[in-house]
């Protein structure tokens, strides 16, 4: 794919032409990764976090925010729920928390896959190499990691280095050019990770080339799973208050926008960029378009969705940003609402753990270029 056609297609406004672009990266991902919709079953385990991510609400000099910690009861129930709900996967996710020590995890990923058949992703931020090594060894499965942006400057705009020495993997010669997180992919695929990575699409600063440059990057890396969802404000982040933001949007013509259908258009872009990749269609797009966001992310390349299992205590206190969509739906309602809406799409529900078929496959980027519509590619 071309990095011209990328960029023309983010531009592209007619909504016909973007008829064309939605039915080919839904054919494209009916013919590699099938009808099935797998759901996976999203805890966010703890909100501390030593970091100062300038777009994240649970960023460490956020003092307003009340942290928790779940225990690995609690944890271990919410794997049983995700194991009822027939759910094969149980994602792991939490601010970057050294209060989630090595051996506690790994007691914890032995525990769920000794007391279910679960498959188990962690998202846990950017740890040492010896925690994601062990993690592995313990048995977990998937690892994601959002590079959030592959421009270099802009990344160290809205992500400051860590300040102090665990971070092992770091190399500081080339910090400042690159983006350390994709040191950190490289090494997890190196670890036997099913790796999964994404953007947030409409960051303060982020141009069309970045974002063109973005899909062209899943690609290169070879991800299993990539998660896109626009940026959504926080207003207790740098990035996220006001005089910020309007601040931006004088500054940068080539500013993407953070809408519902901006995403759309990168998660189409990633499906026939990336055909065998798991895409989820993500709760920050549900929550910018209520009624049809996360329908739509499926209907236009997307075949996952991550069902939020976090106990209510919790949830409200997990503000990556605000708002989030089904902040206090119990499970058990939202299941069955999503499940008639995914067989109303005409979709199925996934089985099994819904493991990457990107390894199985040899040359998946081949696969859309063959089957044809060379006018979309
Ligand atoms: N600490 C982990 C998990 C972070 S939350 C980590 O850093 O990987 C998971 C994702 O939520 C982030 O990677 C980011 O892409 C997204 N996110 C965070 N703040 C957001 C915001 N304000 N709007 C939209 N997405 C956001």
């Amino acid at each position: 794919m071309q990095r011209s056609t990328v960029l023309n297609w983010l531009r592209e406004e007619d909504e016909e032409r973007l008829g064309e672009l939605w039915r080919f990266a839904d054919a494209v991902r009916r013919e590699n990764v099938g009808h099935e919709v797998h759901l996976r079953g999203l805890v966010e385990i703890s909100n501390h976090c030593v970091r100062a991510c300038a777009y994240c609400g649970i960023r460490a000099p956020n003092r307003a925010l009340a942290r928790y910690r779940m225990s690995a009861d609690e944890i271990l129930a919410c794997a049983r729920q995700a194991v009822a709900l027939g759910y094969g996967t149980i994602v792991l996710q939490s601010g970057e928390d050294y209060g989630l020590t090595r051996d506690w995890m790994a007691d914890l990923i032995r525990r769920i896959k000794a007391e279910t058949p679960l498959a188990v992703t962690l998202s846990l931020g950017e740890r040492p190499e010896a925690d994601l090594a062990a993690w592995r060894a313990a048995g977990a499965d998937r690892y994601l990691l959002r590079f959030e942006t592959s421009n270099p400057a802009l990344y160290h705009r809205i992500h400051p280095p860590a300040d102090d020495c665990r971070f092992e993997i770091r190399n500081p010669k080339s910090e400042l050019r690159n983006n350390h997180r994709i040191t950190i992919l490289h090494r997890l695929q190196e670890l036997g990770y099913e790796t999964g990575s994404g953007v947030m699409v409409g960051i303060p600063g982020q141009t069309y080339d970045d974002l063109a440059n973005d899909i062209l990057l899943f690609r290169d890396l070879a991800l299993d799973m990539i998660g896109v969802g626009p940026y959504l404000p926080h207003p207790a982040t740098p990035l996220g208050c006001q005089s910020e933001i309007e601040n931006r949007k004088s500054k940068i013509p080539e500013q993407v926008p953070n809408t519902d259908l901006m995403t759309y258009k990168v998660i189409a872009l990633t499906r026939l960029a990336c055909p065998w990749a798991n895409i989820p269609s993500t709760t920050a797009l549900a929550t910018l378009n209520r009624e049809s966001g996360r329908e739509l992310g499926l209907a236009r390349g997307a075949n996952v969705v991550m069902p939020n299992l976090t106990p209510p205590q919790y949830r409200a206190l997990y503000e990556i940003y605000p708002a989030k969509a089904c902040l206090y739906e119990p499970p058990e309602e939202f299941d069955a609402a999503l499940k008639r809406r995914i067989l109303a799409l005409g979709r199925t529900i996934g089985t099994g753990p819904g493991h990457s078929k990107r390894q199985a496959c040899a040359a998946p980027a081949a696969s859309a270029q063959d089957r044809g519509a060379p006018c979309l590619l």
